[in-house]
């Protein structure tokens, strides 16, 4: 294995060049309305009927021509319209008005609606306040001037929320065509965790990445499985490896450091692995790696190894992310979670990054990127940032305070307050 160490903006780019060579998922399913939020759309969705299907009415007010109410004659109201109701009386014809509601069709003749508020009514007559005037199609969405029939109201490939999903009744769709989300295994590696469940001793830890990265895996769109926990010794982690290289991507955290029982790469690089990374300048999280392992689901032994030599077969990418929870957080958002959206089918794939203003001066730190956890304060004015105070990157009850990461240059010179920055969102 060779030592390769990349800025964040190499590293990122090396993730984005994979990702995008990703072809769309080739498996898809068919659920309900009700359970697409987050899922990517398989299918375009048509508009199955002119929207709107009629002339609608965007106020409650009096249909009428606006030429005649403009030029002050008083009118005629010869009945009143609902939303849910079709006018069955012959077209308004000049001097005449019909009473109406938001959302009912406006009957013929008349061009435009003219507001409650802007009318003087009078028994069945109806004028105009003094020096009102109204143009032809004024609170009137004209039929189909949102879409026609046969039109695309959502192409394939768009994530499904809130929005989506009131397109989606609009034209009267109860199920829907998504992508399989991609399947993700989940390893942490570690002789000091145990189970959520189960009651620590005072020197072990209870293994929350296993639990952060499935919650992580599924805001990005993919379906976690937690495997077992793989103790720091070459058997345990061979085994658990070759199990994870069956998934469509295997997210490892824990044992990349230099410790001595730092196995991860060693086994990685057994079963045949390649690098594209090995570590990236930033903090936290600089022993993250990157690559691809043989889909093989062999547990490699010494006996085996030319199995995995010259391996022609499928290829699972593999991140092996830092034990260190915020550290394992961090790399997530950088790194897994793009090349997760590309396996799902995703088109947006670059971390979120939004910019602010320093709430304070913040010293500088040297050759890292820095990704500190911070809070976002929006006002008027402008949108500042301001660091959590932590205990570093073991820290997550800091990082469950923070609701961003502040992104810090790699340099020595200090910030200021009022500066801005870049902030990497959650
Ligand atoms: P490592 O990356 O294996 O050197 O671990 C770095 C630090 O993260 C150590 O303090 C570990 O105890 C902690 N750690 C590693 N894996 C986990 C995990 N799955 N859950 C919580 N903490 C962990
Ligand atoms: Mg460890």
């Amino acid at each position: 294995m060779i030592e390769r160490v990349l800025s964040f903006p190499d590293a990122l780019a090396e993730v984005l060049r994979h990702a995008r060579t990703l072809p769309a998922p080739l498996e898809r399913e068919r659920i309900g309305l009700r359970d697409a939020d987050g899922r990517l759309l398989a299918e375009p969705i048509y508009a199955d009927r002119d929207q709107p299907p009629f002339d609608r009415s965007t106020r409650d007010g009096y249909a009428v021509r606006a030429a005649e109410l403009s030029a002050g004659t008083a009118l005629h109201i010869i009945g009143s319209l609902r939303a849910g109701e079709l006018w069955s009386g012959p077209a308004i014809s000049s001097g005449e008005a019909l009473e109406i509601m938001t959302g009912a069709p406006v009957p013929e003749g008349a061009d435009c609606v003219a507001m409650l508020e802007h009318v003087l009514r009078n028994g069945d007559n109806l004028s105009a306040q003094p020096a009102r005037t109204w143009k032809p199609g004024e609170n009137i969405v004209p039929r189909g001037a949102e879409a026609h029939a046969g039109d695309v109201v959502l192409p394939s490939g768009r994530t499904v929320g809130p929005a989506e999903v009131a397109v989606a009744a609009t034209s009267g769709c109860a199920t829907l065509e998504v992508y399989a989300r991609p399947r993700v295994a989940i390893i942490a590696t570690g002789d000091e965790l145990v189970g959520i469940a189960q009651q620590p001793e005072p020197w072990q830890i209870r293994n929350s990445n296993s639990w952060s990265l499935a919650s992580l895996v599924s805001a990005a769109g993919g379906s976690p499985e937690r495997l077992a926990i793989a103790r720091d010794e070459l058997d345990d982690l061979r085994e658990r490896i070759a199990q994870g290289s069956m998934w469509d991507l295997l997210v490892l955290s824990g044992g990349v450091s230099m410790g001595k029982h730092d196995l991860v790469e060693q086994v990685l690089t057994e079963c045949g692995a390649e690098f594209f990374f090995t570590g990236a300048w930033i903090q936290p999280g600089k022993p993250v790696v990157f690559g691809r392992l043989p889909k093989s689901g062999i547990v490699y032994h010494p006996s085996r190894a030319r199995e995995f030599e010259n391996w022609q077969g499928e290829w699972t990418y593999f991140f092996g992310l830092p034990g260190n929870p915020v550290s394992t957080e961090v790399c997530f958002h950088l790194f897994v979670a793009p090349l997760l959206r590309a396996l799902g089918g995703r088109a947006d794939l670059a971390p979120a990054f939004v910019e602010a203003r320093l709430a304070e001066d913040v010293k500088g730190a040297g050759a890292r990127t820095r990704f500190l956890p911070a809070q976002l304060t929006s006002a008027w004015d402008g949108v500042t940032v301001k660091l959590v105070p932590w205990q570093g990157s073991g820290d997550v009850a800091a990082s469950a305070r923070a609701g961003c990461f502040c992104v810090l240059p790699p340099s020595s010179e200090a910030l200021r307050a009022g500066d801005t920055v870049r902030v990497l969102l959650r």
